[in-house]
């Protein structure tokens, strides 16, 4: 009912303004007849408003409307606000009514035509929506909105060489910085390549990535993983060291990796190193919980939870914890093992279901990482969780 009265409100003074001025316009003799005419439209819609049949109410008032420069403000309006009640075939409907108009202004077709432009994109009219903001980037007053319109669909088509050429225009334009956007497209360009196996054809992209942005944290892990899956083993340590620096939060998705490499190089003193320095970096839980391992195989138990132990009061977290409950059942008396058991039990349902990533821009969370956020479509803002909880 709320939208009977908005668009009531809306169309009331405009129906009484259209009689008003028709009214000083016309003769007498036409006047009455007009009057009733706009009288009798008037009416019907409403009359249809009140029993809900809003198709028809939008049908009477639209053409009940004159679109002139005094009312097609408000047809722009009435549109506008079905698309944001998400009723977009009616909104749909009055912008293309008033883009058939040969009488709008040139500004005033343009302004529906953005309005039909973002219609189509609730829809999900992609092409239609691109068809639109294409005309629309030779306009000055349109030409930023509509690149920004072009960016979002090339990202959802997944055209990334289309995204990139948007982006770039953007960029060069000053209105922000779109460095970190387009060093993801080539990333994700490249990615491509990589999931065919195309590892040569993989490699420019990622260069032309870490042009745009030097320090571009999925660019080195994705170096790293083609050094390490074509066997340079050396240079695969070497790159994802540049992680430690460049973004340790990404470190652990290359651990696997990591202890590959070295294992392969039958360099565990390495493996250490790069642990410990990692660490030394700000590294969380995981690569801590890494460095235990190998002190556990290495040394012994009794060695890994004596450090698990001491970073713990430095690094409090749940998952140490549950390591270190873990070293200790397997060397606890019978008459402790219950009691280590029950604590097993309730760091493991506290762990449980609980998300390991989360965006710093708008604290969508997941268990798996994200480039682009999937809520907020930002690149690059999803992280693993700190603290306590997480790493
Ligand atoms: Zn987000």
């Amino acid at each position: 009912m709320d939208i009977i009265l908005i668009i009531f409100s809306l169309l009331l003074p405009i129906a009484w303004f259209f009689g008003y001025r028709k009214g000083k316009v016309l003769s007498s003799e036409s006047d009455s007849e007009q009057h009733l005419g706009l009288s009798r439209k008037y009416f019907t819609g409403l009359n249809y408003l009140l029993n809900e049949e809003s198709d028809k109410a939008i049908d009477t008032f639209v053409s009940m409307l004159e679109v002139d420069s005094e009312t097609v403000e408000t047809h722009l309006a009435l549109g506008n606000l079905f698309r944001k009640r998400g009723e977009i075939d009616k909104a749909i409907r009055i912008h293309q009514n008033l883009i058939a108009r040969p009488s709008l202004s040139s500004e005033h077709r343009k302004q529906a035509l953005m309005s039909l432009g973002y219609d189509y994109m609730a829809a999900g009219l992609l092409e239609r929506a691109e068809n639109i903001f294409k005309e629309l980037i030779f306009d000055s007053h349109h030409k930023t909105s509509s690149f920004k319109q072009l960016l979002q669909i090339y990202q959802q088509t997944k055209d990334w060489q289309n995204a990139i050429k948007i982006a770039e225009q953007l960029h060069q334009s000053g209105h922000k910085a779109y460095n970190r956007e387009i060093a993801h497209f080539y990333c994700e360009l490249a990615e491509i390549q990589i999931n065919d196996h195309a590892y040569k054809q993989a490699t420019p992209y990622l260069k032309k990535a870490f042009v745009i942005e030097p320090q571009s944290a999925r660019a080195t892990l994705l170096s790293g993983n083609i050094y390490h899956v074509t066997g340079q083993f050396k240079q695969a340590v070497r790159t994802y060291k540049n992680l430690i620096k460049n973004d340790i939060d990404i470190l652990p998705a290359a651990l696997d990796n990591i202890l590959d490499c070295f294992d392969k190089l039958g360099d565990h003193k390495g493996l250490l190193t790069f642990l410990r320095e990692a660490i030394e970096q700000g590294a969380g839980i995981s690569v801590i919980l890494q460095y235990a391992t190998e002190l556990q195989s290495r040394e012994n138990d009794h060695v890994a939870a004596k450090y698990l132990a001491d970073t713990m009061i430095k690094h409090p977290s749940i998952k140490g914890l549950l390591e270190l409950i873990n070293l200790h059942l397997k060397h606890s008396s019978e008459s402790g093992r219950p009691s280590l058991l029950m604590l097993k039990d309730v760091v493991t349902k506290l762990l449980k279901n609980k998300p390991v990533y989360q965006c710093g821009n708008c604290g969508f969370s997941a268990k798996t990482l994200f480039w682009q956020c999937p809520t907020c479509k930002s690149w690059g803002n999803v992280k693993p969780i700190r603290g306590i909880e997480g790493e």
